[in-house]
């Protein structure tokens, strides 16, 4: 029997619809093919700085109205989400921003500065009197969550900041405690999000045929992979062509930007990608997430087989 499945969209966000407050070209355009079309879709950011209502504003500055809290979902969400499902009532100390505190809230875990049952690390810059606490919980018995594995981040002109993998890392070290790094790529973050976008579609739901889109092989394409979902990798952000041959994981389809797939879904016609010399990403560093464990190398040259001369 033949299934007609209906496209249901998770999107990245940085890198993906914008770059240093830039909208990415082709971006407004998906979202309102995405609203005239009838198709679902869920924002999905590791940052875990901005609630969703902040993520609206955002986006109406950068030219894209009619979006509403509910089209997000980031990793303060996630973390939230888990410490409610798996641990209901705990408590928490928090190395994080407003977005973090608010998710944490919501789900009912109390902020506790005397004997919080985790110790949670958002994006930020937390004090060292605030890492020492910290670490003083967790010698204690605290448990250590990270929103996401990011060791560093983007922001503009070609610069980077340390990410909440770093202030984790901090901490792993000074406490020999490793930490549960939820958002992307951990499952659980592809999971909720996937349950989130289905919501509403009732009997319908599977129906629909998710597809992740997303910029960066280690977190969008990978938990696509494990979470048994279809990744789209755009080249308007991190991961760069001629980088793809040196990962295990690889997307189902590579598309230049997401002006492709607007153009697509607006035009109901497949489109073939031709590579662009245009897609400039940030120069590549080692160990941009805490749980990439295929962190490929590149190997020495082989020595040759026969000594010569
Ligand atoms: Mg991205």
């Amino acid at each position: 029997m033949k299934t007609d499945f209906k496209p249901a969209f998770l999107l990245d966000m940085d890198g993906v619809i914008y770059r240093e407050d830039q909208l990415i070209p082709g971006a407004l355009e998906l979202i309102e093919a995405f609203h005239a079309n009838g198709i679902p879709f869920l924002f999905l950011t590791n940052n875990s700085t901005p609630t969703p209502e902040d993520l609206v504003v955002k986006m109406r500055h950068l030219g894209i109205d009619g979006l509403a809290a509910r089209h997000f979902y980031t990793s303060a969400m996630n973390t939230a989400d888990f410490l409610a499902e798996t641990y209901p009532e705990s408590t928490a100390f928090v190395l994080g921003e407003g977005g973090l505190l608010a998710a944490l809230k919501d789900s009912g875990i109390a902020n506790d500065a005397i004997a919080p049952d985790f110790v949670v690390v958002g994006e930020g810059y937390p004090s060292l009197e605030k890492l020492n606490r910290a670490h003083g919980f967790i010698e204690r018995g605290a448990r250590l969550v990270a929103t996401n594995p990011d060791n560093w981040c983007p922001v503009e002109s070609g610069k980077t900041r340390p990410g909440a993998g770093a202030t984790a890392a901090y901490l792993e070290a000074s406490t020999g405690r490793m930490a549960y790094y939820l958002g992307k790529p951990n499952a659980y973050m592809f999971s909720r999000a996937r349950r989130r976008l289905l919501a509403g579609s009732g009997e319908d739901a599977g129906r629909h045929r998710v597809v992740m889109v997303g910029d960066t092989m280690e977190t969008d394409v990978r938990g696509s992979i494990e979470m048994g979902l279809r990744s789209y990798l755009v080249l308007s952000g991190s991961s760069r062509l001629e980088d793809l041959h040196r990962y295990v994981y690889q997307p189902t389809r590579i598309l230049n930007s997401v002006k492709e797939l607007a153009d697509e879904i607006r035009h109901g016609k497949p489109v073939e990608f031709r590579p662009r010399g245009d897609t400039a990403a940030l120069p590549r560093r080692a160990g941009r997430h805490s749980t990439d464990t295929e962190n490929y190398r590149e190997r020495s040259p082989r020595p040759p087989m026969t000594r010569t001369g």
